[in-house]
């Protein structure tokens, strides 16, 4: 028995929870949870003390968890501080493998676990295959995680040491996902993506419901966030949606989406540019390189719900900022989420951050685990 039911967030069409089950047979857009009952998850998230959290998972013996969440928030005094905005970090490089991934696999790994499942297939270019192969490990399943052979080395490395079997295919970024569904589809394993599985959404979630715990009745005015899939932008405002529809009154954030100019189906969607797959270029932002974004539908929906906007930094403005925050705050992102800091001056120029506003990035990946910036 379920306290939740799979849910199309595009045409409604709806379904008990099947592990296989990834796209809506509609529509083919991805799919959400959808409660049908309240179920008390104070235990796994005691530290939310006076907040019930929504959550899927029934079976408390199948949690699997490495400590995850609970990351702290701090105050960025030095690297705008010519801009008069009131800047805040959550130190989402602190969880277990070194990004806010961790907080989807606990999710979806506790899920399957609880399912039975005993083998799983991933494809990724580093952040979430680290963080599968690590919670895979912990839960006893076994995964297959591909990779492009352009993903970096120290994050094919961590992949590897945890022990999923690592598929390097030679080709581009959904080239290495068709050759992960074909594997599935011969194997007969599941295919745990976390672009489409609703439970790895369920854990990114958990984000927003910390952001307002910690915030309260002063919530940021922006909230802003490098999206590829999407995973965190999705969830932090599904978080809100809940806690809103559980009766509390909070004001909503404005969630802005910050992509490189290399890869941008999201801003040019936004602006109403043309833009299709052939348009990408490599990027450093490798956390962001989705150029067919499976979720687009529920990403733009965040952005017109939450008032927010779309916009594009080049390649040198990300390592700019990535040296830029490690020199004035002593944090060292991934280059991913320097997008994020490089875009704060462009919102503040076109008058989307207005002076004394308080503005929230999340520090979604640690700098370590990619390549280092020419400096
Ligand atoms: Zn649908």
């Amino acid at each position: 028995m379920y306290n939740h039911i799979f849910v199309c967030p595009m045409c409604n069409w709806q379904s008990n929870p099947n592990i296989t089950l990834l796209r809506c047979q509609e529509c083919n857009n991805p799919l959400q949870i959808k409660y049908i009952l309240n179920t008390n998850s104070s235990k796994i998230f005691s530290y939310l003390k006076n907040i019930s959290v929504m959550s899927p998972i029934s079976d408390l013996s199948k949690y699997i968890s490495l400590g995850e969440g609970n990351t702290p928030t701090i105050r960025l005094n030095n690297i705008f501080a010519d801009l008069n905005i009131s800047l805040n970090a959550k130190l989402e490089f602190l969880n277990p493998t070194g990004s806010f991934k961790d907080r989807g696999s606990s999710m979806m790994l506790s899920m399957l676990k609880q399912m039975g499942v005993e083998n799983i297939v991933e494809d990724s270019s580093g952040n979430a295959g680290g963080s599968i192969s690590a919670y895979s490990s912990r839960a006893g399943i076994n995964a297959h995680i591909f990779v492009p052979k352009s993903a970096p080395k120290p994050k094919v490395d961590q992949i590897k040491i945890y022990g999923a079997k690592t598929h390097s295919i030679d080709g581009t970024r959904d080239e290495t996902t068709s050759a992960a569904e074909k594997f599935v589809k011969e194997k007969g394993f599941v295919y745990a993506s976390h672009n489409l599985n609703p439970y790895f959404l369920e854990g990114t979630k958990i984000t927003g419901y910390e952001i307002y715990d910690y915030f309260k009745n002063d919530m940021p005015d922006h909230i802003v966030i490098p999206v590829g899939n999407g995973s965190l932008y999705i969830g932090i405002w599904k978080a809100f949606r809940e806690l809103q529809d559980s009766g509390l009154s909070l004001k909503f954030p404005k969630l802005h989406a910050i992509q490189t100019e290399n890869v941008m189906p999201i801003v040019s969607s936004f602006t109403g540019n043309k833009w299709n797959t052939s348009y990408a270029k490599p990027t450093i932002a490798g956390g962001i390189a989705v150029s067919k974004p499976p979720r687009i539908f529920e990403i733009m929906k965040v952005i017109k719900d939450s008032k927010g906007t779309a916009t594009s930094i080049n390649e040198s403005e990300i390592s700019e900022y990535q040296i830029e925050l490690a020199q004035k705050e002593g944090i060292y992102c991934e280059p991913t989420c320097a997008t994020s800091f490089a875009a704060i001056p462009k919102l503040v120029e076109g008058n989307v951050i207005s002076p004394g506003e308080k503005v929230l990035i999340p520090i979604t990946g640690f700098g370590l685990k990619d390549t280092a910036p020419n400096m």
